[in-house]
């Protein structure tokens, strides 16, 4: 296989060892189930249930008439008890609605297209829409929206993120290992929705059994299971596709500009279940791990499960956690409650000690340059430390800040512990308050 790189890059230290031979656990959802009403990007939805009402599981219980949603569905069935603000991962509060499983795993009605080869597109995006599937890499971009690309733009390649190149995470390893036939059928689907014939699952060479299994299931299909070297962040869109197909995504545009849509492959498998087997986006595989975890483990869970109960499972020592995040070390998100719930995007919770979080205190620039050497974007994250630090946001525009997809590697390489991250983050929302 072809293998054309990409610039910049880090190598963190994988702690995958941890979890990757960890089979997926089903855990039994908790007694309250908590879903918040966003879980795309995108504006909120507005639940269409009420308090008292029993719900079931899979059944719709929030949507929107925006053009940017996807709808939620209910993980368990039970009662909704409660609509109200609760802790939210990815910032303060928000609205929730909160459910008391019955634990009688009533299913609802369940619409399907057993038979997708003989759908055409627009059914099968009305499908991938009506079971709220949304990139499960992260993101969570509607699935429906990314697989319609405009009229005029010129798809010829899909490409399949198997990278998974975050430190600690297994979840899509396992999926890989555990249901590859689910992911190649979901590749098919895709590629019929977008009418390409292309189709290649990249895979960081350091997950050798994935990339096995995906090579066993993708026998006679046609699609490519492409071995990629393992360096972080492989798995951001325009370095996945520098790196398999050579080409540069240009600078504020998104991969169809280059003829390619890419798919995480935990996605490709939740849309062949919607689908083929009808079920809405109510679970997701999450890698429990950390120093403070005293039982690593991959776990299935329903989406609305606090992260507390995860911990419990795990075997958490509350005492040496130094941070919880949830997602990866290098892009996750750090929470300050336990009480957060499990959302479509969560793929990781990560309990770590002193000793993984790397606690040194900011010093001077030295002027060395390493930040801009490892930026995979090509930019000076220098001096968007250094600009923050005089809040001369007017003097930003020049230096592409909106091209960063937040990776961290600036801030992992960094010896003087710049607080990059951060100037990136307050640099970006200042650029975004210029433009209004
Ligand atoms: S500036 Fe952005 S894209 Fe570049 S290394 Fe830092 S976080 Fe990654
Ligand atoms: S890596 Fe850190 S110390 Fe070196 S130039 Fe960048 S911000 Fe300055």
């Amino acid at each position: 296989m072809r293998f054309f790189g990409f610039r910049g890059g880090v190598h963190p230290p994988e702690n995958k060892l941890q979890t990757e031979n960890a089979p997926v656990e089903e855990l039994k959802a908790p007694k309250m189930i908590y879903v918040a009403l966003l879980q795309h990007i995108g504006s909120p939805l507005d639940p269409i249930v009420n308090i008292g009402d029993k719900v079931l599981k899979g059944q719709k219980i929030a949507d929107s008439q925006a053009f940017m949603s996807s709808p939620i569905h209910s993980p368990v069935s039970g009662t909704v008890k409660k609509i109200e603000e609760h802790v939210f991962p990815l910032m303060g509060r928000i609205k929730t609605v909160i459910i008391e499983n019955d634990e009688q795993d009533t299913w609802a009605e369940l619409p399907k297209i057993e038979n997708w080869e003989a759908a055409d597109k627009k059914e099968l995006l009305a499908m991938i829409r009506e079971k709220g599937i949304v990139g499960i890499g992260g993101a969570s971009f509607p699935t429906h929206i990314k697989l319609n690309p405009p009229a005029d733009t010129k798809i010829d390649t899909l490409l399949l993120n198997g990278a998974e190149c975050e430190p600690y995470l297994n979840s899509d390893n396992r999926l890989m290992l555990e249901h590859p036939e689910k992911i190649i059928k979901g590749i098919q689907i895709i590629k019929k929705i977008l009418g390409v014939e292309t189709a290649i699952v990249g895979i960081e060479e350091n997950k050798p059994q994935a990339i096995a299994s995906m090579k066993k299931a993708a026998e006679g299909t046609g699609i490519e299971i492409a071995p990629l070297k393992t360096k972080y962040p492989q798995g951001g869109e325009k370095q996945l596709i520098k790196a398999v197909l050579d080409r540069q995504v240009p600078s504020g545009k998104l991969p169809s500009a280059v003829g390619v849509v890419v798919q995480n492959t935990g996605t490709a498998a939740a849309i062949y279940d919607g689908i083929v087997n009808g079920i809405p986006l109510i679970e997701k595989v999450v890698t429990v791990s950390g120093k403070a975890i005293a039982n690593p483990k991959n776990v299935k869970i329903a989406i609305g499960t606090p992260f507390s109960y995860l911990l419990d499972y795990c075997g958490v020592n509350r005492e040496v956690v130094d941070k919880l995040v949830m997602g990866g070390p290098m892009m996750g998100m750090a929470q300050f409650s336990e009480e957060a719930p499990v959302i479509k995007g969560t793929s990781g919770l990560l309990a770590l000690t002193k000793e993984e979080t790397n606690p040194y205190k900011p010093k001077s620039c030295i002027g060395c340059a390493k930040c801009v050497d490892v930026c995979p974007m090509g930019l000076e994250p220098l001096m968007f430390a250094r600009l923050a630090a005089f809040e001369q946001w007017d003097k930003l525009p020049p230096y592409n800040l909106m091209d960063c997809i937040e990776c961290g590697s600036c801030a992992y390489i960094c010896p003087a512990n710049r607080p990059l991250t951060e100037a990136i983050k307050i640099g970006k929302s200042k650029l975004r308050a210029m433009k209004k």
